[in-house]
C-alpha cells in the first residue's frame, strides 16, 4: 500500500484518509524514527491505516513514536471507537497480553545504601519472584473459585489477603480493578492457564528492575510523585500471563466468525472486530476486564514478593515499605469521555497520560497530572513523564509505553552472538539475573530504540513532559 503523509509540525505527521480509511491517521516521530519506519517499508504505518478502516473510528487513528509492527494493530497504537456510531472493539487493538503494564515503587533507600548489598538483593529478588517461561506461583493457594474473585476484584483481592496495603490501590490506574469484568466469559482453558501463574513475571520482555533516580527534570511533579535524585526505585513489567493470552485467542476466533454478520469488512484478518454494542463485543469486554484484573492482581502480588525480598536482604522496614508511585497499563480498551462523548479507547503498547484535573487521578496527583511510566531497556535508562493537556487534546489522553523494538528477537540474538551480556552489564554496574540466555540475547539493549529519543518526540509533540530519568542497578528477566 502507498503510504503518503504530510508533516504538520516538527514531530507530527498525518496520513490523510484514502481508500477504505474512515479517518485520518496521525503519528509522531523524529527524523531518525521516520527513517527507521521507512527502512521497514512502513509496515507499521500500513497497519495504522488499516485500523482507520474499522467502523465507528473517531478521528484520528494514532501511533506513538515507539510504534512497531504488531498483531493487527501496530504496537504504539491508539484508536477510539464510538459505540453510538457502530464503533467496534478489537482484541488485536488491545493485544495478547491484556493489561500488560508497569508499576513503579519508590523506596526509602539511597543509591549509596544499596550499592554494597546489590548482588545480595539481586539474588533475593530472583529467588522470590517467579520468572521464566511457564513459571509457577508460590505460596498462594488458589482454586477456580478464588480465581474468579481475582478476575472480579483485581488488585484489591490480593491486598485483602494481606499482601499489600489498602493505600497501594489508590495509586493504581482505575484503582486496580476494571469495571464490567465478567469471569463467566473467561473460558475454562483460560482459567486453567491462569491458575498456576498468579504472581509470576513471565519471560522475555517482562522484567523487574531496581533503579535509582539519576535526574529530575520537573521538581514540582517529582515532588508530587515522591521522587528525588539518588532515590532507589523498582519497576515491575508484567501482564495477565497465559490467562489474558487465552482470552484474546478465544475472542479473535469468535470475532472472525461474526464479523461478516455485522457487515464488518476486515482488510486484515488480524483486525477481527465486533460492534461494542453486540453480544459478542460485550462478551469480549467482560472477559477482557476480567483478564485486566488478573494483571493488576499479578503486579500487586509481585510487589509483595519484592517487599519480602528487600526485607530478606536486610533493609529496614521503612526502607522496604516500597510505596506504589503508580501502576499503569499499556494494553487495554477503556470507556472514557473525549470531546464530549463516550468512546472506547484502545491502547496497545500505549499508555494513558491524563493531564491535570482529569478524572481517575489520585488526589495527590490531580494538580500535576498522572505519572506516565516509560521503560527503555535493561542497559540504559527509563523515564517517568507526566500527562498533559496536550495529550488530552491530541491523543485521547495517551502517550508512549516504551522505547519500542528496532531489532526482531531473531536479529537481536544474531547480533549479540558470542558476547557475554551479563558481564557487559556487570561492568556497567548492572546486576542481571535471568532464567534463560536466549531471553538475554533477545532483550539486548540495542534491540530497542534509545528511549530518550522517543521521549523527546512525546515531549516535543506535547503528549507528556519529562519528570525523571531512572538508571538500572538490578535487572531480573524471565
Ligand atoms: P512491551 O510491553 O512492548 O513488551 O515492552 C515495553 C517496553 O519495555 C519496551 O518497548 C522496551 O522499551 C522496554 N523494556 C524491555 N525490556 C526492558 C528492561 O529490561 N528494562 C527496562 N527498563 N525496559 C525494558
Ligand atoms: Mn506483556
Ligand atoms: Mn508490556
Amino acid at each position: 500500500m502507498d503510504v503518503s503523509f504530510v508533516q504538520e509540525d516538527r514531530y507530527t505527521f498525518r496520513i490523510p484518509r484514502k481508500g477504505k480509511m474512515r479517518a485520518d491517521a496521525v503519528f509522531f516521530a523524529s527524523k531518525r524514527i521516520l527513517a527507521h519506519l521507512e527502512s521497514e517499508g512502513y509496515a507499521s504505518l500500513v497497519q495504522l491505516m488499516n485500523v482507520a478502516t474499522l467502523p465507528g473510528i473517531v478521528e484520528p487513528a494514532l501511533a506513538m513514536p515507539d510504534i512497531h509492527w504488531g498483531y493487527g494493530f501496530p504496537i504504539g497504537g491508539v484508536a477510539a471507537f464510538d459505540p453510538a456510531a457502530g464503533g467496534v472493539v478489537s482484541p488485536g487493538g488491545v493485544g495478547f497480553d491484556i493489561n500488560c503494564g508497569v508499576r513503579l515503587l519508590a523506596s526509602g533507600l539511597e543509591r549509596r545504601d544499596l550499592e554494597p548489598r546489590k548482588a545480595w538483593l539481586a539474588d533475593r529478588l530472583y529467588e522470590r519472584v517467579p520468572a521464566g517461561v511457564g513459571s509457577k506461583r508460590r505460596d498462594v493457594k488458589l482454586n477456580r473459585r478464588s480465581l474468579a474473585r481475582v478476575l472480579e476484584e483485581g488488585a484489591g483481592w490480593v491486598v485483602r489477603q494481606g499482601w499489600g496495603e489498602p493505600a497501594d490501590l489508590e495509586f493504581i490506574e482505575s484503582g486496580g480493578r476494571l469495571e464490567g469484568a465478567d469471569p463467566g466469559r473467561v473460558s475454562e482453558r483460560a482459567y486453567e492457564r491462569g491458575l498456576p501463574q498468579l504472581g509470576t513475571l513471565g519471560s522475555g520482555n517482562h522484567f523487574l528492575e531496581v533503579q535509582y533516580v539519576e535526574q529530575v527534570y520537573d521538581p514540582e511533579a517529582a515532588a508530587a510523585f515522591g521522587l528525588a535524585e539518588g532515590q532507589v526505585t523498582v519497576l515491575i513489567h508484567t501482564g495477565s500471563r497465559g490467562l489474558g493470552h487465552q482470552v484474546c485467542q478465544d475472542h479473535v476466533q469468535k470475532f472472525l466468525q461474526v464479523a461478516p454478520k455485522y457487515g464488518i469488512e476486515l482488510v486484515d484478518r488480524q483486525l477481527a472486530a465486533a460492534p461494542i454494542e453486540s453480544p459478542e463485543g460485550r462478551a469480549y469486554l467482560g472477559a477482557m476486564a476480567a483478564a485486566a484484573n488478573y494483571a493488576f492482581a499479578n503486579r500487586q502480588l509481585i510487589t509483595h514478593y519484592v517487599r519480602e525480598a528487600f526485607e530478606a536482604a536486610g533493609f529496614a522496614p521503612r526502607e522496604h515499605a516500597l510505596r506504589v508511585v503508580y501502576d499503569l497499563a499499556h494494553n487495554n480498551a477503556k470507556f472514557e469521555t473525549h470531546g464530549g462523548r463516550q468512546v472506547l479507547v484502545h491502547r496497545k503498547g500505549a499508555t494513558r497520560a491524563f493531564g491535570p484535573g482529569a478524572p481517575d487521578l489520585p488526589p495527590a496527583y490531580a494538580a500535576v497530572g498522572q505519572p506516565v511510566l516509560v521503560p527503555g531497556d535493561m542497559g540504559r535508562y527509563s523515564y517517568v513523564l507526566v500527562g498533559t493537556e496536550g495529550a488530552m487534546e491530541k491523543s485521547f489522553g495517551s502517550s508512549c509505553h516504551g522505547a519500542g523494538r528496532v531489532l526482531s528477537r531473531a536479529r537481536s540474538k544474531k547480533q549479540v552472538k558470542g558476547r557475554d551480556l551479563v558481564r557487559e552489564l556487570a561492568a556497567a554496574g548492572i546486576e542481571l539475573r535471568a532464567t534463560s540466555r536466549r531471553t538475554v540475547a533477545e532483550e539486548a539493549p540495542e534491540a530497542y530504540k534509545d528511549v530518550a529519543e522517543v521521549v523527546q518526540v512525546v515531549e516535543g509533540a506535547g503528549l507528556g513532559r519529562r519528570v525523571a530519568r531512572l538508571r538500572p542497578v538490578i535487572v531480573v528477566k524471565g
